[in-house]
């Protein structure tokens, strides 16, 4: 089961990025190929009955799998990106993490309005992030279609958050 595997794989690392947090390490996942595919299929399988245009993945982790996602279900990517990295015109959107604050942004061109967004990250824990990402997308007048996580992580509660956007909220581990 894909769950199983998911949680032997990845590593929780004490005190990361500083004392206190255990942060679960996804990287031991890319070193298996068959592993990784099989995680692309079960994210796209999770998302069968979403209607979905586009597939929008988070600096820096979400692009691994959410590039990937993207293209098994056909359909174009966008890179959400920490603010100054992006070289085009940009919208902007500020946020708060699990440690620290930052800022999120997209091209403003990236999305046209009605398109049906899916959010993909690697792990969700408060939600602070996605619904950053959710208000970039509803910015541009276009509509959150799910979320879709490898890890979210339940006892943060980040899922309540995301209810107002979208109800299609998928993760493969938890
Ligand atoms: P949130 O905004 O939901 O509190 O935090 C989620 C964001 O922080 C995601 O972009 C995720 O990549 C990153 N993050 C927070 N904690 C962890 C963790 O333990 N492991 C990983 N891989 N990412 C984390």
């Amino acid at each position: 089961m894909i769950e199983k595997k998911i949680k032997q794989i990845v590593r929780d690392v004490n005190d990361f990025p500083k004392a206190g947090i255990v942060f679960k390490d996804i990287t031991p996942i890319l070193k298996d190929a068959v592993l990784c595919g099989e995680i692309t299929t079960a994210l796209a399988m999770q998302l069968s009955a979403v209607k979905i245009d586009v597939v929008a993945g988070i600096e820096s982790r979400g692009f691994l799998f959410g590039m990937a996602l993207a293209n098994l279900l056909n359909v174009p990517f966008v890179p959400i990106r920490k603010a100054g990295k992006l070289p085009y015109k940009t919208i902007q959107q500020s946020y708060d993490l699990e440690y620290g604050s930052a800022t999120l942004e997209m091209h403003e061109d990236a999305i046209l309005p009605g398109q049906h967004v899916l959010i993909h990250d690697d792990l969700l824990a408060t939600g602070g992030t996605v619904v950053a990402a959710s208000k970039l997308i509803e910015k541009l007048d276009a509509v959150v279609a799910g979320y879709s996580f490898i890890i979210a992580l339940d006892f943060l509660n980040g899922k309540d958050r995301l209810k107002p956007f979208s109800a299609n909220n998928f993760a493969l581990a938890s």
